[in-house]
């Protein structure tokens, strides 16, 4: 078999989140009752009026190829919603509707990349960029962000991070895995790296745009720096806002010239998303959004017990993330410390213990590309965050 597979291949990583996830449902299987924090979808259905705006479309016979940058309908959907809600301006010609963001995120390196060419990924980062970029012959350069910086990109590490090879600065606001938010003012100041350096274009990923709490608000790059919009491409989806992970609907906008190439590469991989999911994708972005801002208040609450009952526990410290559903906090403090005379010498061996003695999965840092930390998502009931923490407290006060 080894023979069959690609050089390719064995450069690529199995994504840590869906591997974490195959675990829980083992365990499971096997008879354990485990907590599960790993999830990366929201756990709420998908609204009752965009299922049926798909089954209608099924039922109008709606269940053909349709082009590969997607329906005229959900096109116009998508440009008419991006003016909306984040005031960007965009044609037809400069959006495309993939089979996911994912998707479209691989189309858009594909489409980009050379051999040699960089790829700035701030970390901790969403695990499946390093993979993408590796996997499009280009090489992925981690620039670091830690907590005492809200674990965002700022300009100096980003400057430090550009060569003349740079292709794409890769923004993820609000970030998974660490739930961090740019502000105008943080993306105003790298955007001005940005002009400095016309090689480098700048992916934003928005997806979970919709889901920042408290005073954060979502901005993208493009609000504050609309002189990029020729070498910027923005990134989303409905996976998230609504509920939608399963019916694989993302969208891309930029420049119309990389659009046509994306689409020229889903002409011939993909063909086209699925025509009955694009037209439950119209009624998602076209219809109420009330469910979305349900959906918002109820991950701010989860969020909050989360991090308190993770703050009570010594050994652990959460900070507040502002968006996202995601917590991303440090285990430092259990370094060193002994589960059955066995020291836990890092986060992965904290996230071993917790699923061992606490029956609570989640995902380690160095997964994200950040060591001592673990993430855990508050995309689960109240009653699974409280029982969660109250099991990893109990686990943690056997240590030694
Ligand atoms: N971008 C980020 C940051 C994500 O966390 C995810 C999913 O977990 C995606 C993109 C993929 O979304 P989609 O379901 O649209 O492929």
């Amino acid at each position: 078999m080894s023979a069959l597979l690609s050089h390719t291949l064995s450069k690529v990583k199995p994504s840590p989140s869906i591997a974490a996830k195959a675990r829980v449902d083992q365990l499971r299987a096997e008879g354990r009752a485990i907590i599960d924090f790993t999830l990366g979808e929201p756990d709420f259905s998908t609204p009752a009026h965009i299922v049926q705006a798909g089954v209608a479309a099924a039922l109008a016979g709606e269940t053909k190829y349709t082009g590969s940058a997607g329906t005229p309908a959900l096109r116009s959907a998508i440009v008419a919603k991006l003016a909306r809600e984040n005031d960007l301006a965009f044609t037809v010609e400069q959006v495309i509707v993939g089979s996911g963001a994912k998707s479209l995120i691989f189309n858009a390196f594909a489409a980009t990349l050379n051999a040699g060419d960089e790829v700035i990924i701030p970390a901790p980062y969403w695990v499946s960029y390093p993979d993408m970029v590796v996997l499009n012959g280009g090489t992925p350069v981690i620039a670091d962000c830690d907590a005492s910086s809200g674990f965002k990109l700022t300009p100096p590490v980003l400057e430090a991070a550009i060569t003349p090879q740079t292709r794409w600065l890769v923004l993820n606001t609000p970030n998974n895995p660490s739930g961090a938010v740019y502000s105008r003012s943080e993306l105003q100041a790298l955007c001005d790296v940005l002009r400095r350096h016309p090689q480098v274009w700048v992916m934003t990923d928005e997806i979970y745009e919709h889901f920042v709490y408290g005073l954060a608000r979502h901005v993208s790059p493009l609000n504050v720096a609309p002189d990029l919009a020729e070498r910027a491409l923005v990134i989303n989806g409905v996976s998230k806002a609504y509920a939608m992970t399963g019916w694989r609907i993302g969208y891309a906008a930029g420049p119309a010239a990389l659009v046509k190439a994306m689409a020229l590469l889903a002409s011939q991989t993909t063909t086209c998303a699925s025509a009955i999911s694009q037209a439950a994708a119209v009624a998602a972005l076209e219809g109420p959004q009330a469910c979305v801002q349900e959906a918002r208040r109820t991950f701010q609450e989860r969020r909050d017990a989360m991090v308190k009952g993770l703050n009570a526990i010594a050994g652990i410290h959460c900070a507040v993330p502002d968006g996202a559903f995601y917590v991303f906090p440090s285990v430092a403090g259990l370094a060193g410390r002994c589960a059955g005379g066995q020291a836990l010498r890092d986060d992965t061996d904290v996230a071993r213990f917790l699923l061992d003695a606490a029956g609570v999965a989640c995902v380690d840092g160095s997964s994200y590309g950040m060591p001592s930390f673990l993430r855990l998502s508050f995309a689960t009931s109240l009653a699974q965050i409280a029982e969660g923490c109250k099991a990893i407290s109990e686990a943690i006060a056997t240590l030694r």
